[in-house]
């Protein structure tokens, strides 16, 4: 694991001095990070790298993951897809065992915690332990709550109410709330195995064990194999882009613990590709870090034709690598894609597969969208400014105040309520 200060020469002194700044303000103070998957995911992708960062700079910081059963994760991705707005068909039965699994969960865990930093709707309900435990809570919702299915929403309000404050990454996803409600975004480690640098070798050695061809450009979407992630949308787009060009596609996913899903669709995908000898249907574990910063190098494309998105961490990625990216105008996609300028953003499988063929023909101008793309990173999505907005936000509710946090004689605003 990177240190604080292998981060300085990629983030600037400034960034890393104020992150020891505010670490010396919170040293000594726990906060207990709950989520609902230690593999899979954007959620643990970040925590992997965040807890041990603030560790470092001396926060007691934990990770724990609540359990639950096939009919739990069953229940808690049906919720999942109807707070996103998607088709779902919740029964009075998910309820139930929403909050039998989280009696159990809160019977097995210890939640002594300063702050209890609740992850995604699957371990809301957590919060009924607030009052008894009388520490801070706060709940950080990774989806886009935009246009929620209202009976869902009402239930997961009744819980959300309940916090001391909430986390969302982008103003259009923010509620109407009682508690005070920050705009973070996600971010991504660029010193992770993901995201470091890799030599060309490295690159090619990774493809080779992988037996990924590279005798044609290769476009790519990786993804858990979920609906959202439209894999049958890429297929159609990529097929009618590669009728008049010749590139191979790769469709890489793998299993998240919390996800049910993934082998149906995974298996939907293989049999919609049968016997296509340019499309690679690739399903790798999930600490196959290396492996997905290797294909990401290696693509001339990478698409993220989502058809609801919370952030999307693979596009972050992507852009890092200097890649063009063409994405689903969704969610949190057009956060980090200015549409022409550092990336292209689509709403069709039509516009993909036209974006597609003409990324293909101008690689001058694709390198360019690329190129952008990885300042864009540079400046707004890596995981150091994330980790001081996690730490003003940490300082704000210990604090007790409403409006400011004073640090080292200024005042920081950090929301009002
Ligand atoms: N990922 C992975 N292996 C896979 C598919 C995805 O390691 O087979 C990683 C991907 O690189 C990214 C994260 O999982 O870091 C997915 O985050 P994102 O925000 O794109 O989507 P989510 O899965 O959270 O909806």
């Amino acid at each position: 694991m990177p240190t604080l200060e292998d981060y300085r020469d990629l983030v600037g002194a400034d960034t890393v001095e104020e992150l020891h700044l505010l670490g010396r303000r919170l040293e000594g103070k726990s906060v207990l990070n709950v989520n609902a998957t230690a593999v899979g995911g954007g959620v643990a992708e970040i925590l992997s790298r965040m807890v041990p960062l603030l560790r470092q700079l001396g926060v007691d910081a934990r990770w724990e993951v609540i359990k639950g059963g096939e009919d739990f994760h069953a229940a808690t991705k049906r919720f999942h897809n109807a707070l996103h707005g998607a088709a779902a068909t919740v029964t009075p039965r998910d309820y139930e065992v929403y909050e039998v699994t989280l009696q159990e969960n809160l019977a097995a865990l210890s939640l002594e915690a300063g702050i209890v930093f609740i992850h995604d709707p699957q371990p809301a309900g957590l919060v009924r332990e607030r009052k008894a435990l009388g520490n801070k809570w706060i709940w950080r919702c990774h989806i886009d709550l935009s246009r929620p299915d209202p009976e869902v929403w009402e239930f997961f309000r009744a819980y959300v109410k309940q916090y001391d404050a909430c986390v969302f990454s982008a103003p259009s996803f923010a509620r109407s709330l009682e508690v005070p409600q920050m705009l973070i975004a996600p971010s991504i480690d660029p010193l992770s195995d993901k995201n470091r640098e890799l030599t060309p070798e490295e690159t090619g050695a990774i493809l080779e064990r992988l037996r990924i061809p590279t005798d044609k450009p290769i476009v790519t979407q990786v993804s858990r194999f979920d609906r959202l992630k439209d894999p049958a949308g890429v297929i159609e787009a990529f097929r009618m882009a590669n009728a008049s060009a010749s590139a191979r596609l790769l469709l890489v996913g793998g299993p998240a613990d919390d996800d049910p899903e993934g082998a149906q669709v995974l298996a939907e995908v293989q049999e919609r590709t049968k016997g296509d000898e340019d499309i690679l249907v690739l399903c790798l574990p999930p600490t196959s870090h290396l492996e997905i910063n290797a294909i990401q190098r290696a693509s001339t494309i990478i698409l993220q034709k989502s058809l609801r998105e919370g952030f999307g961490l693979t596009v972050t990625e992507a852009l890092w690598k200097g890649k063009p990216v063409i994405a689903g105008a969704v969610g949190g996609l057009p956060l980090q894609i200015s549409h022409k300028c550092s990336g292209v953003l689509t709403h069709s499988i039509e516009g993909t597969a036209y974006w597609l063929r003409h990324l293909l023909n101008e690689p001058a101008y694709a390198a360019w969208l690329g190129a952008n793309g990885r300042e864009g990173v540079r400046q707004h999505f890596l995981l150091t400014r994330q980790l001081r907005d996690y730490l003003l936000l940490f300082a704000f509710l210990e604090s007790g105040e409403r409006d400011f946090i004073h640090l080292a004689g200024e005042a920081v605003h950090k929301g009002t309520r």
